[in-house]
C-alpha cells in the first residue's frame, strides 16, 4: 500500500515489509517515509485544518457516518487484514472491525453534541448585566500515534473524535501494522472527508515520531504505546496538548466469597486473548486463601484447552506475538519466575512466535513477572492473607489502567473502587472489558486524558470563553 499525504497516495523508493507474524510471509509493503514526510503531511493539514473547522459540525457527522456504514460493509475483510497483519485470531480481528465501526459511528454521534457552556457572570462582583459563554474550538492538527495491538479501533478512537471535532489528523500508525490504518483513510475519503484533513506516514517511530511531535504546527498528540516512549513524547511534546494512554500489569482480587467458575472463564479470556498483547490484560491474581486452589483447579484445564496456531484457523483460540523477541522475553520472564520460586502449572514453552498460554501459581510479588508489564499470555497468581493485602498489592505498581475484584459483598466492592488506584475498575467481571463511548484511560504510569469520542473530543477541542458586556 502507499502512504497518504498532502492530499494524494504516495510512494518511496525505500519501503517496509509487512509481515504475517504467524509465518514470517510477507503480506505487503508500505513506504519507509522520512522526517521530510511528516513535514510535506503537516504543511498539507495546514489546508486541511482550516476547512475542517469550517464545517458544519452536521457535515462532519455526515462524513463519520458514512464511513462507519462502509466499515460495516467491509468488516469480514478489515478483520482479515487486523488478523493478519497482527496475529489475532480471525474472530478477534473481526470482533475489532466491528468495534472500530462502532468508534467512527459514536463519534459521529458526538460531533453533535459539542455544546458550550453558559458562565453566570452576575454571580461574579461586577458581573451584573454581562452575558458569558465558553465555545469549544477545534485543537487544529492532531498527531495520531498508535501501536501494534489494535490496529484499527485504536487507530479510530483518535482520528473518529479528532475529525468529529473540526480537525485535521496525522496518523503515525505501528510499522509492524500500517495495514488497517491506511485502509480506514480510503475509507474515509471514499465517505467524502477532504484529502488535505487527513495524512496517513508509514515508517520508523523514532524518526517519524520526533518530527511530528516536535512540529510547532501540531497542538495536540494522542498517543498510545508504551510508558518509555510515552514519556519521551511528553519530553519532546513542548507547550502541546497530549493524551496519553500507556500500559499496566493489571490485577484481579479473589475474595474467599468470589464465583470462582465465574472468575475462571473470564480469566481464561482477559488474560490470554490477542496472546495477552492488550493493555488491560490480566497479569496478576491475588486470591484469598480460600479462594486461591479452588480457583487455580477452575483456570488450569481452561488454560490448557485454549488451543494455539494459525489465526486464520478457525479452531485456533490463540495466535502468536507479535514478533519473536517478544516471545523470547516472555519466554524469559517465566523461567526467571520459575527459577525465583513460582510453580508453572501449565504452559511456558515457546516456538517461534507463539508462546504457550501460561500460568504460575506461588508467584512472590516482587517478581518481575508480576510487578512489570509482561503484554505476553502467562497470568501470575499469588496468595494474599486478606482483603487489606490484595489492596495494596494491587496499588503496588507503577500502572494503574485496569484492575477487578471479585466478590459478592457489596461494601467490599464499594471499598474497592475508592481505594484502588485504576482507571478502570470491574466488580464481577475480568480487567479486559471496554465499551468504546466509556471514559477510558489510566492512572500513574498508565497515562494522562481519556479517550472514548465524547472524552477524546474534550481533549482534542480547545475552550475560549466569550463575554458580551451589556
Ligand atoms: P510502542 O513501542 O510504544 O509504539 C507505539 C507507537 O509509537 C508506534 O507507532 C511506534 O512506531 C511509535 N514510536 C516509536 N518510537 C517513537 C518515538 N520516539 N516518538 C514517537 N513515536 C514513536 O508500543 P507498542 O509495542 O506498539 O504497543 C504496546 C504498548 O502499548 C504496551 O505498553 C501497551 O500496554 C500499550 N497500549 C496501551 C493502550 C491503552 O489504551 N492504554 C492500548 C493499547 C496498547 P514504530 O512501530 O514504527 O516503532
Amino acid at each position: 500500500m502507499k502512504m497518504f499525504l498532502a492530499g494524494r497516495w504516495q510512494d518511496r523508493p525505500r519501503s517496509i515489509e509487512v509481515r504475517n507474524p504467524f509465518n514470517g510471509e510477507v503480506i505487503d509493503t508500505v513506504p519507509h517515509g522520512t522526517p521530510d514526510d511528516v513535514n510535506r503531511a503537516v504543511e498539507g493539514l495546514v489546508e486541511g485544518a482550516r476547512l475542517m473547522r469550517d464545517m458544519s459540525a452536521y457535515d462532519r457527522s455526515a462524513i463519520l457516518r458514512r464511513a462507519a456504514a462502509l466499515m460495516q460493509a467491509c468488516e469480514p475483510e478489515l478483520g482479515r487484514t487486523i488478523s493478519q497483519e497482527e496475529g489475532k485470531t480471525l474472530a478477534e480481528g473481526t470482533f475489532e472491525a466491528s468495534r472500530a465501526r462502532e468508534t467512527i459511528d459514536v463519534s459521529a454521534d458526538e460531533a453533535r453534541r459539542i455544546g458550550s457552556e453558559v458562565i453566570p457572570l452576575d454571580a461574579a462582583p461586577g458581573g451584573k448585566g454581562k452575558l458569558g459563554f465558553t465555545l469549544r474550538v477545534p485543537c487544529g492538527i492532531v498527531a495520531a500515534i498508535t501501536p501494534f495491538n489494535f490496529p484499527l479501533n485504536l487507530v479510530a478512537h483518535k482520528v473518529g473524535p479528532a475529525l468529529a471535532a473540526g480537525n485535521a489528523v496525522c496518523i503515525k500508525p505501528a510499522s509492524d501494522t500500517p495495514l488497517s490504518a491506511l485502509k480506514l483513510v480510503e475509507i474515509l475519503l471514499e465517505a467524502g472527508l477532504p484529502p488535505q484533513a487527513i495524512a496517513c506516514v508509514t515508517g520508523g517511530g523514532g524518526e517519524l515520531g520526533t518530527a511530528l511531535c516536535t512540529d510547532r504546527r501540531v497542538r495536540k498528540i494522542s498517543f498510545t504505546g508504551s510508558y518509555a516512549i510515552g514519556d519521551a513524547i511528553c519530553r519532546m511534546a513542548g507547550v502541546k496538548r497530549v493524551t496519553m494512554e500507556l500500559g499496566s500489569n493489571s490485577p484481579v482480587i479473589l475474595l474467599d466469597d468470589a464465583d470462582i467458575e465465574q472468575a475462571a472463564s473470564l480469566v481464561a479470556v482477559s488474560g490470554y486473548s490477542n496472546a495477552g498483547q492488550v493493555c488491560i490484560s490480566t497479569q496478576r491474581i491475588l486470591a484469598t486463601p480460600q479462594a486461591y486452589g479452588a480457583f487455580l483447579d477452575a483456570l488450569t484445564p481452561r488454560v490448557k484447552e485454549l488451543r494455539t496456531g494459525n489465526p486464520l484457523d478457525p479452531a485456533t483460540r490463540m495466535g502468536p506475538m507479535i514478533r519473536e523477541q517478544d516471545a523470547c522475553r516472555v519466554e524469559s520472564w517465566v523461567q526467571e519466575a520459575v527459577a525465583s520460586g513460582a510453580r508453572l502449572v501449565t504452559g511456558g514453552q515457546r516456538e517461534g512466535t507463539l508462546f504457550e498460554p501460561t500460568l504460575l501459581a506461588e508467584v512472590a510479588p516482587s517478581l518481575r513477572i508480576s510487578c512489570e508489564e509482561l503484554f505476553g499470555p502467562a497470568v501470575a497468581v499469588t496468595r494474599v492473607d486478606s482483603f487489606d493485602e490484595a489492596i495494596r498489592l494491587a496499588n503496588d505498581s507503577p500502572y494503574g489502567l485496569s484492575a477487578s475484584l471479585f466478590t459478592r459483598d457489596i461494601s467490599r466492592a464499594l471499598r474497592f473502587a475508592r481505594e484502588v488506584d485504576s482507571g478502570n475498575l470491574h466488580i464481577n467481571w475480568g480487567t479486559q472489558w471496554r465499551a468504546d463511548l466509556m471514559p477510558y484511560g489510566g492512572l500513574k504510569n498508565s497515562g494522562l486524558g481519556k479517550e472514548g469520542p465524547h472524552y477524546a473530543i474534550r481533549e482534542m477541542t480547545e475552550e475560549k470563553m466569550v463575554v458580551i458586556h451589556g
